[in-house]
């Protein structure tokens, strides 16, 4: 139906504002679990070939050194929602509570007009709608690979399928059907995979059964040169596999049919390894281990990037590609194998950084690339950069939409400061905070075990990029660990970190309450 010229007129100026606010570009954030530059051809096609995530980086920037400030999933996770380190946001290790009355980068885009949605992966508390979103499903804590209930808006749903699948069909229905056309939306579609336990969909529980994955170089690290902290973790390939990691037990929240075919696929393959077993050497088996575990993690891997793929195909279809920046990140990086680990945690390289990919057509030059420092730190500010709003002065990041023209101002950030908590924990990595500049990096490690409580590690990244010998306290770095050991003083006065050593630890067991002597308690 045509409108009169007039009544178009009188249509602009009562929706003038929200009118302009159509044109803002949406946010499409593509997140997963424990996704390392390992296991994303765009940046390494060793292992894997994911089309879907190197058409981001083909059709936009590929970030080289985007750095976490803590190297584990709902801190990362807070760190994004708040543009803030852990411990000003409060969300320091896993099992925190989120506080969701704080300020974070939805609830800022919301009053700027944007319809908000999450869909997937939350995991920052899980009893009720996360705060700051027009529209939400997500998992109940980690949420399993198979069949996973969510919360819908804070009531319980139920769901069939492969995880990664349905996460995307969510991300889909969103886009098409609950899309508000008149304002600009931020989507954040986010995945479980890869996460542990490494649960493959169907459709690919016996792709790669014919390859050999490529081992890393350091997969029979043996700890030397660096401090006891190395050596103290358990989140070795060898020893701390699990038979559920291992596809050698368990069936999760499989149904029948989906037990049927997994059985198919890894039954064959099971027993014939336990036949093998008692004739393999030690080493036989770390190998064997490392590639049931990789093939894992990238079958889970490829799901997401099919899912992906679709999404980026609906964009176009929907003539909605132009106007929607698409990033593509996960929630720190992790270890294939690297100093014979799984799992993240470290400041080492595969864990400290993420992968980071951006396509904003028109603002982007298609297939570039960028080395300057960015952090999961930066996102919230991004988004309100894009959005046009202003950013909070209290967010200690920094937009890098300053960055996508390829060049790096002059005033850009120069080095990184680092900070891990969560000891006593999961995988027993030591308690350190640490800052590096791309080519040196400073560890202080302060809840050892053993007879040094507190040690330091300083690797020369360009010399030794797998971390294998720390130089600290030798002659030749004498200037360099000074010169890190000011920087490191200066951020973490500067980011108003705490001297409280014991920041993060879980709460003391109150000792249960003994009974007066006259019988009533005190
Ligand atoms: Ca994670």
């Amino acid at each position: 139906m045509r409108r009169s010229i007039l009544a178009c007129l009188m249509l602009s100026v009562v929706l003038g504002g929200e009118a302009k606010a159509a044109d803002r570009p949406n946010i499409l954030f593509i997140f997963t679990d424990d996704h390392c530059q390992q296991a994303l051809s765009a940046y390494d096609d060793s292992r894997i070939i994911t089309p879907n995530m190197d058409r981001i980086a083909k059709e936009g920037m590929r970030f080289d050194r985007c750095y976490v400030t803590n190297g584990i999933c709902g801190p990362s996770r807070a760190v994004i929602q708040t543009g803030k380190y852990s411990h000003l946001n409060g969300f320091i290790r896993n099992g925190n509570k989120f506080d969701g009355t704080q300020q974070t980068f939805p609830k800022l885009l919301q009053h700027a007009g944007y319809q908000t949605a999450v869909v997937g992966k939350w995991h920052l508390g899980e009893h009720m709608a996360p705060q700051g979103y027009d529209y939400s499903e997500v998992l109940i804590g980690q949420g399993p690979y198979y069949n996973p209930p969510m919360l819908k808006n804070g009531e319980k749903t139920k769901h069939t399928g492969y995880t990664t699948d349905i996460i995307t069909d969510l991300a889909l229905d969103w886009l098409k059907d609950a899309r508000d056309d008149s304002k600009p939306f931020m989507l954040m579609y986010q995945h479980k995979a890869p996460h542990r336990n490494w649960m493959p969909g169907p459709k690919y529980l016996n792709w790669l059964d014919d390859v050999e994955v490529a081992e890393p170089e350091t997969l029979f690290d043996d700890y030397s040169g660096r401090t006891s902290a190395a050596s103290q973790q358990t989140m070795t390939v060898s020893r701390h596999l699990n038979d559920r990691d291992l596809k050698l037990s368990g069936y999760g929240t499989m149904n029948e049919e989906q037990k049927a075919k997994w059985n198919e696929a890894y039954g064959a393959k099971n027993e014939a390894f336990r036949k093998a077993k008692p004739n393999m050497s030690e080493k036989e088996i770390i190998k064997w281990k490392y590639q049931r575990y990789v093939k894992d993690y990238l079958r889970c891997v490829k799901s997401v990037d099919d899912g992906i793929g679709r999404v980026l195909d609906y964009l176009d279809e929907a003539g909605l590609a132009d106007n929607t920046v698409v990033i593509y990140s996960s929630d720190q990086g992790w270890y294939l194998g690297e100093h014979g680990w799984f799992d993240k945690r470290w400041m080492y390289e595969e864990s400290l950084k993420t992968p980071l990919l951006v396509r904003w057509p028109g603002r982007i030059k298609p297939g570039s690339t960028q080395d300057a420092i960015v952090s999961n730190l930066d996102f919230a500010e991004t988004f309100l950069d894009i959005a046009g709003f202003r950013v909070p002065s209290d967010m200690q990041g920094r937009s890098i939409v300053d960055l996508f023209d390829g060049t790096t101002p002059g005033d850009w950030r120069k080095s990184f400061y680092y900070h891990y908590y969560e000891n006593p924990g999961a995988h027993n990595v030591a308690r350190h905070y640490g800052v590096t500049n791309g080519q040196y990096k400073l560890l202080h490690l302060y809840a050892l075990g053993g007879e040094r409580r507190n040690d330091w590690e300083l690797f020369d990244l360009e010399k030794d990029p797998n971390e294998l010998t720390s130089v600290w306290g030798h002659p030749d770095y004498k200037d360099v660990q000074s010169m890190l050991e000011k920087e490191l003083a200066s951020l973490r006065e500067e980011f108003q970190v705490p001297k409280d050593t014991q920041i993060g630890r879980p709460p003391k067991k109150k000792p249960a309450r003994k009974p007066h002597q006259n019988g009533k308690a005190k």
